[in-house]
C-alpha cells in the first residue's frame, strides 16, 4: 500500500463517518482527531485527549479495520499521541476558588413540565417507587441516598425522575438541582475538556444539592467517564446531597466497575414493574381526559388488555384514537379503536430475512441474474441492482457487515459500505427510487 494511499484510506473514513453519525456526535468525537504521520506500516493520529481515543476504538474499531491497513498480527497498524496542552495558562495550580456568579447564570433546571407527580398514576406496580420518590422529594439527601430506579422502556422513570425535580424545587427554590441524562453529562466533560474548562465543570457538579441522573446504562464501557461520574458521586453523597438515578438494569446487572455498582447500591434500589390491567386503565382514562377524548369504559379496557407492556405505546395509541376522534366527530366504538389500533396491538412477527430472498426481489425487480449480483460486471444497470441489493441487505439484516459483504461473491465491507451510502443518498430525492424499494422491501417480507 502506497503512503498517500493509506492517508486517503483515513480521509474515506472520516467521510463515512460522517456520513452516518450526528453532527454533534462527529464535531465533539471525530474532527478533532488529525492525522499527523503516516506510511506504509503505520498510521499516527493526534487526540486531543484519551476519551476521543476510546471512543474511536469503542465504536469503530470495525469500520477502522476496513480503512486502515492492518499489521501482521491483525491488529490496527495505528498509534495515538495525545496532543499537547495548546497553552499553558498558570504554573501553578489554581486553587479552588467558590463559583463565580456568571457560571451560575447559564444554569438553567430543564425539567418536561408534564412529568409531575400529579400526573403520576399510582398502582402495585409502581407504588413503591413511587413513595420512595416522594420521600426522597420531601427530605432531599435525608431519606433514601442514592435513590436507585431501575425498570423497563417506557414504564415512567425519567417521569418519577423530573417529578422529584419539580417537588424539590416548588419547595425549596434555593437549592441547586441539575436534571440530566447520562449522555448529556458525558457530553459535557468532552465540551469542557475540548474549551479547557474541566474545573469549572467538575465544580458546578460538585456544587449540586441535588443531581438526578437519567439512564445510566449509557455510561457502561465508558470507563474513564464512570471514573469521573464515580468522583463526582462520592463528594456529593459525603456531603449529604441527593442524588436520583434511573438505569434499565438493577446495579448489579450493569457493566460497570465494582466500586460505581457498589455506590449505587448504597441507598435504596426501587423496581419498576409493568403496569396492571387495572392501573393501565386508569391512565388511559387519564390521559384520554387530559386530551379532552371521550372513551368509554370498554374501549379503555380493549386498549389496556392489547397493550400491555409500555405505558408510552399506551400514550401513542390514545393520540391515535384522539386524531381519529377529532376526524370523525363520534364516539369511539370497540370497532373504530380495534381498525384503529390494529398496527400498534398486532405482535409483530418479524420473519427471519436472507441474502438470497432480497437477491430474488431485486433480480426479478431489476431484471438481472442472481449470478450478477454476485459479479463484478460494471454494467450500469446491473451495477445498479447491486448497490440496491447491497444496500437493502444492510438495511434489513442484522448481521456483521463482513458477512453481508461476503455474501456479494466475496465483496469488501467498505464496497458494501459505499452502495449503502450511495443508495441512502439517492433515496433522498428520487421518489422512484423509493417506490422500487418500497415493492421490493414488501415482496421479502412477504
Ligand atoms: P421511561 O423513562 O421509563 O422509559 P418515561 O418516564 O419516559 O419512561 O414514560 C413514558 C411515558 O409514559 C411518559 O410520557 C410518561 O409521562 C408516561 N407514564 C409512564 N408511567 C406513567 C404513570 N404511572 N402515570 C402516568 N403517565 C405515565
Ligand atoms: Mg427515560
Amino acid at each position: 500500500m502506497l503512503d498517500c494511499e493509506v492517508k486517503n484510506g483515513w480521509l474515506q473514513f472520516v467521510e463515512f463517518i460522517q456520513s452516518r453519525c450526528s453532527r454533534t456526535e462527529f464535531e465533539n468525537w471525530i474532527a478533532p482527531i488529525q492525522l499527523i504521520s503516516s506510511n506504509p506500516d503505520e498510521i499516527v493520529l493526534e487526540v486531543p485527549n484519551i476519551f476521543v481515543q476510546e471512543y474511536l476504538l469503542n465504536n469503530y474499531k470495525e469500520f477502522l479495520r476496513e480503512f486502515i491497513p492492518l499489521r501482521s498480527n491483525k491488529e490496527l497498524a495505528l498509534e495515538f499521541k495525545i496532543a499537547p496542552p495548546k497553552k499553558v495558562t498558570a504554573a501553578l495550580p489554581k486553587p479552588i476558588e467558590e463559583a463565580p456568579a456568571v457560571e451560575n447564570s447559564g444554569y438553567e433546571l430543564k425539567l418536561n413540565p408534564t412529568y409531575r407527580f400529579e400526573s403520576f398514576i399510582e398502582g402495585p406496580s409502581n407504588q413503591f417507587v413511587k413513595s420512595a420518590a416522594l420521600g426522597v422529594a420531601a427530605r432531599p439527601g435525608k431519606s433514601y441516598n442514592p435513590l436507585f430506579i431501575h425498570g423497563g422502556v417506557g414504564l415512567g422513570k425519567t417521569h418519577l425522575l423530573h417529578a422529584i425535580g419539580h417537588s424539590i424545587h416548588e419547595e425549596q427554590k434555593k437549592l441547586k438541582i441539575q436534571a440530566i441524562t447520562t449522555e448529556a453529562f458525558i457530553n459535557d466533560i468532552v465540551d469542557s475538556l475540548r474549551n479547557k474548562s474541566i474545573d469549572r465543570m467538575k465544580r458546578f457538579y460538585r456544587s449540586l444539592d441535588v443531581l438526578l441522573v437519567d439512564d445510566i446504562q449509557f455510561l457502561q464501557n465508558r470507563l474513564n467517564f464512570e471514573e469521573e461520574f464515580c468522583n463526582t458521586f462520592e463528594i456529593l453523597i459525603n456531603q449529604n446531597k441527593q442524588i436520583v438515578i434511573t438505569s434499565d438494569k438493577p446495579p448489579s446487572q450493569l457493566k460497570l466497575s465494582e466500586r460505581m455498582i457498589a455506590r449505587m447500591e448504597w441507598g435504596l434500589v426501587a423496581h419498576m414493574d409493568i403496569p396492571d390491567l387495572e392501573t393501565r386503565v386508569a391512565i388511559i382514562k387519564n390521559k384520554a381526559e387530559l386530551k379532552s377524548l371521550q372513551i368509554s369504559n370498554d374501549v379503555a379496557f380493549f386498549i389496556a388488555e392489547h397493550i400491555y407492556h409500555n405505558v408510552r405505546q399506551l400514550e401513542g395509541a390514545i393520540n391515535r384514537l384522539c386524531a381519529h376522534a377529532r376526524f370523525q366527530g363520534t364516539e369511539l366504538s370497540i370497532e373504530a379503536a380495534e381498525r384503529i389500533l390494529n398496527e400498534l396491538v398486532q405482535p409483530v412477527h418479524q420473519k427471519k430475512i436472507s441474502v438470497e430472498s432480497i437477491f430474488q426481489s431485486v433480480a426479478a425487480v431489476y431484471e438481472v441474474r442472481i449470478s450478477d449480483l454476485k459479479g463484478d460486471s460494471r454494467q450500469k444497470n446491473i451495477a445498479f441492482a447491486r448497490q440496491v441489493a447491497m444496500y437493502l441487505a444492510k438495511e434489513m439484516i442484522e448481521d456483521s457487515l463482513i458477512k453481508l459483504a461476503a455474501s456479494f461473491g466475496g465483496k469488501t465491507h467498505s464496497t458494501l459500505l459505499h452502495a449503502w451510502k450511495k443508495i441512502s443518498d439517492q433515496l433522498q430525492s428520487n421518489e422512484e427510487l423509493s417506490r422500487q424499494l418500497q415493492m421490493i422491501r414488501r415482496n421479502i417480507e412477504k
